[in-house]
C-alpha cells in the first residue's frame, strides 16, 4: 500500500506530537495500561492528564475535556489529542493498528456487550478511546458530543459518539476505527452493567 499523501503542514499521527486525557471520574483512577502504552509509544509523560469532571451525562464531561485540551496554552504545539475512558485496557497488538491508522479521527474498538455487532457497520464509531487532529476539533467546534433522545425523552436515539462522528464527516474530515481495547464490563458509554 502506498503511503498516504498529507497536505502541507499536516503530518501522520505521532504520540510525540500529542497530549492525552483520560476521563477519570470520580476518584482519578485510570487503568495503568493507558499511560504505560501511550508513553511507551512516544507520549511525553507531562502531557498525560486525568480529567475529573463530575458533570453528568457523559457527553458533558467529554465536551468539557475537549474544550480544556484545546484551550491549554501549554499544549499549543500539540497537533493531536487522545481521549480515553479510564477503564480502557491497552495491549501491544491491540493498540498498534490504532497508532498506524491514517484518518483525521480514529477510534479504537472495544467490547460493547449486546451492541458488539454494531462494529460491523462501516460508520460505527464510539468514543471510549479515540484521537483527533487539533485542527479538526477546532473546526467543528462545540458541542463535540451530544446524545440525541427520542421525542418523548425516554430513549437514546443516537449515542453522543455518533453525533461527533457525523459532525467530523460533514465537515469533510476523515474518521475511522482501528485496533482493539478491553473495556471491562462497560457498555461503551460510561455505564457499568
Ligand atoms: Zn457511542
Amino acid at each position: 500500500m502506498a503511503a498516504k499523501e498529507y497536505p502541507p503542514g499536516e503530518e501522520p499521527f505521532r504520540l510525540t506530537r500529542s497530549a492525552a486525557f483520560v476521563l477519570a471520574y470520580p476518584r482519578g483512577y485510570c487503568d495503568p495500561t493507558i499511560p504505560i502504552s501511550l508513553i511507551h509509544y512516544g507520549l511525553q509523560p507531562q502531557r498525560f492528564f486525568r480529567s475529573i469532571h463530575r458533570e453528568n451525562p457523559v457527553d458533558v464531561a467529554y465536551n468539557l475535556t475537549v474544550r480544556a485540551a484545546l484551550a491549554n496554552p501549554k499544549l499549543k504545539d500539540c497537533e493531536w489529542f487522545v481521549f480515553a475512558d479510564n477503564d480502557m485496557g491497552l495491549t501491544t497488538p491491540g493498540i498498534k493498528p490504532w497508532l498506524a491508522a491514517e484518518e483525521d479521527v480514529v477510534g479504537i474498538m472495544y467490547e460493547l456487550g449486546p451492541n458488539n455487532r454494531t462494529w460491523g457497520r462501516p460508520d460505527a464509531f464510539h468514543a471510549g478511546m479515540w484521537r483527533g487532529r487539533r485542527k479538526v476539533l477546532e473546526a467543528i467546534g462545540p458541542p463535540w458530543f451530544k446524545t440525541i433522545l427520542s421525542a418523548d425523552g425516554c430513549r437514546i436515539e443516537t449515542c453522543c459518539c455518533e453525533w461527533f462522528a457525523r459532525k467530523v464527516k460533514t465537515a469533510g474530515y476523515s474518521l475511522g476505527k482501528a485496533g482493539w481495547a478491553d473495556h471491562g464490563s462497560n457498555d461503551g458509554h460510561g455505564n457499568k452493567s
